[in-house]
Order: C-alpha cells, then structure tokens, then sequence
C-alpha cells in the first residue's frame, strides 16, 4: 500500500493534505519520497524555526536523549528549569508554565486569568474578551475562545464566557468591558485569521484600559513568537506589557511544545494541583527550545526584518498581487486567483507556502539562505503572474 492510500485508509480525515510526501529535510530544503526538491516557506506551520533538521538543535536533543528522555513534573529536571530561566530574562515576565501544544498554552492562560480574578474579586467576573477572525486552539475551551463562526458549527454546546469583539474598534471592547470581565486575549497579528495585523493605537488603548480595570491582557503569541516578526515576540513591537502571554509553535524548532509565561499579577495564580502536564516541558523538548530561544539574537532579527522587506518589495509591485500584510517573516499576500489553487501550483514547481483564509502564508524558516528564498520568490512570482 502506498503511503497516502494508508494514510487515508487508516488516519483520521482531520486535513485536507495537499499531495506531497515529504521524506527528508534540511534546512529550507525539503526532498518528497521520489528525490524531487522543494523550498520550504512554511516551516511546518512556522514550527521549524531554523528549518528541519538543524544540526545544532540535533545536537542537543541527541546529548539530552542520552541524558534523561523523561521524568514527570512531580520531580525536577534541569533543562525545563534553564529555558524558564531564558524565556523570563528575555522577557521581563516572571514565570512559566509547560505544555504541548499552543492549544495548551492558551488552555493554561484561560485558567490562569479566571482563577486569579476569583481568587481576588469572586464568581461573576469570569469572562474572556477575544477577538472577531481570532484564532485559539481546537480544544473545547480554545474553540470556545475562537471568534471564527464557520468552526462553531458542529461542536455545541461551548463553554460559557467567551465574547467576541470586532478587531480595531475600541469603542466596542470598551462597551463589553463590563463587571463580568476578566481578561483580553489578542493575537497582534491574527494569523489562521489571514495575517491581519492589528493596529497599534488600538492595542494600546487595550493595554491601558485592562491595566486600569485590572482585566488581564493575554497575548498570544503562538504564531507569532520565537523571532518570527523580527523580535523575540511580537508585543515587543506594540510598546505594551502583557500579564500573560503564551507561545507554541516555533518555540522548540520541531518538537511538541508550548508555554504561558506569566506577568508579575499572575505568576503565583496558579497553586500545586491546579493545573499540570504530563508531558509539558519534558527534557527533549525543553533543550530543543534552549537550542533555539538561545540562538534568537539581535542579528537574527536583522535578518528577519531584512528577508521580509524583500519579499515584501517583491511581491508587493508583483503582478497577480492585491495587497502584502504582515511583518517579518510572517507574512500574507491577498491574491487575484484563488490562493488554494495557487498555493498548489507552486508545489508542482517546487516551492512550499501555506494558506490562510483567501491568502497565501509565508512562513519560512528565520534561517533561509537568501539564494533559496530569492529562488522561491522568483518561481512564486511567476506562478502569481500566469
Ligand atoms: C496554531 C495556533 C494555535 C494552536 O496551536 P496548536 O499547537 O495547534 O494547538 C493557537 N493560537 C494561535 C494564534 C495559533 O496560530
């Protein structure tokens, strides 16, 4: 049997894959099961920071494999420890909590923001403000959180405390910004939601209002974290201090991980046995991370910054292009032909790019060489143009 008829034969219909059977990878370089090379502006899903495969990052999840593979949370283990320490240094936040997935990260700053306004205020001040086009997680509670109707449909009843306000409009949060509130929670550029950046003023009028009501601002920073804008994380760039802010998906260059780092408010909200993980922050896992949170520096985001003003300016004047939204190397391009189709016709000419909403997503490693970016853009461009 080949591979995708065992896929489909077997594994759940969970994604709409497009047909590519991906065997080896290095770097931006990705080589499908017949030797056929491609360039990877993906990343996963922005999950391979330094592309697949890093030699770096091999080297120290194999060193920590001959160490310790795992221990539970009930004991102490150093790796964990260091990339706390890490993350809170470059940060300013003050702690951490380990888990999976970014799901998982959002799950903990939802729990985190409802129990330390109970344990402060009462019952009654439990509800959570997210926005329009948002997008949390697949869990019961993230899904609840998600302002996105179309993957409400099938999954009732939610869980109460959830309500959506419309992006850049401060009026509208300041009117839900009742008694019953206890947290914001706002991508800085909404992501799933098609790379739609919010605008500055508007977060910042947040910031303040959640700081004078004492409501708790929750970024999340899945996507957008780990050196992907050009900044350790995202909210570096909008002037402002969150409570909480939670990260996934580039954070371990490759392996499951996700975290919540807590703010000065939050960071002895959460007791012994109110919230855990099995797995979170497991040794492998944590020194993938310390291999890459160590490596994000300040030339590395020069060099992001850098490689998305290239693909900005040449897509921007690009024909087949309507508009380039995004920063660093996160970025969307609003297209003239339907961006599923085109996203599939750059596979068949070698080039790898994700989708989002009625856009095309580049996500490319923070690493890529310039010649294979300039390589990717080029056959990008041309399938654009046709
Ligand atoms: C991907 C994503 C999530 C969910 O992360 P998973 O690891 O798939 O659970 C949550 N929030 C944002 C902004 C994301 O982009």
């Amino acid at each position: 049997m080949d591979i995708i008829e065992r896929d489909k034969s077997y594994i759940a219909n969970t994604y709409a894959r497009a047909p590519l059977v991906a065997s080896l990878g290095k770097g931006a370089q990705i080589l499908d099961d017949g030797g056929k090379e491609l360039i990877d502006l993906g990343s996963g899903i922005g999950v391979n920071a330094f592309g697949a495969c890093d030699e770096e990052w091999i080297k120290a999840v194999e060193a920590q494999l001959h160490r310790l593979s795992h221990l539970s949370n009930l004991y102490y283990t150093e790796p964990q420890t260091k990339l706390a320490q890490l993350l809170c240094e470059k940060t300013a936040m003050k702690k951490v909590f380990f888990g999976n997935s970014g799901a998982e990260a959002n799950e903990c700053a939802i729990k985190c923001a409802r129990k330390y306004s109970h344990d402060k205020y009462g019952e009654g001040r439990s509800t959570i403000i997210t926005l329009t086009n948002s997008f949390h997680g697949r869990t019961m509670a993230t899904l609840s959180a998600t302002g996105q109707d179309a993957m409400h449909v099938h999954f009732g009843p939610f869980l109460e405390g959830f309500v959506n306000a419309p992006a850049n409009d401060f009026p509208a949060l300041e009117a839900l910004c009742g008694n019953d509130v206890c947290a914001v929670m706002l991508e800085l550029i909404q992501g799933e939601g098609g790379v739609i950046p919010l605008e500055k003023a508007y977060v910042s009028a947040a910031a303040q209002l959640c700081a004078q009501r004492d409501i708790l601002l929750i970024i999340d920073e899945v996507q957008t974290g780990n050196g992907r804008t050009g900044t350790l994380y995202t909210y570096m760039q909008y002037g402002i201090s969150p409570d909480i802010i939670t990260t996934a998906k580039g954070l371990a260059g490759g392996l499951p991980m996700g975290c919540a780092l807590l703010g000065e408010k939050v960071e002895n909200t959460l007791s012994a046995g109110t919230h855990g993980s099995t797995f979170g922050g497991n040794p492998i896992c944590a020194a993938g991370a310390l291999s890459i949170i160590s490596r994000l520096d300040e030339a590395l985001f020069d060099e992001v910054r850098r490689k998305g003003e290239y693909i900005k300016s040449q897509l921007e004047s690009a024909k087949g292009v309507k508009s380039v939204t995004g920063l660093g190397l996160m970025l969307g391009i609003e297209t003239e032909k339907d961006a599923k189709t085109l996203a599939q016709e750059c596979l068949d000419k070698g080039v790898i790019v994700l989708t989002a909403k009625s856009k095309l997503r580049l996500l490319p490693p923070l690493n890529i060489k310039q010649e294979e970016l300039e390589k990717a853009i080029q056959i990008l461009k041309g399938v654009l143009a046709q």
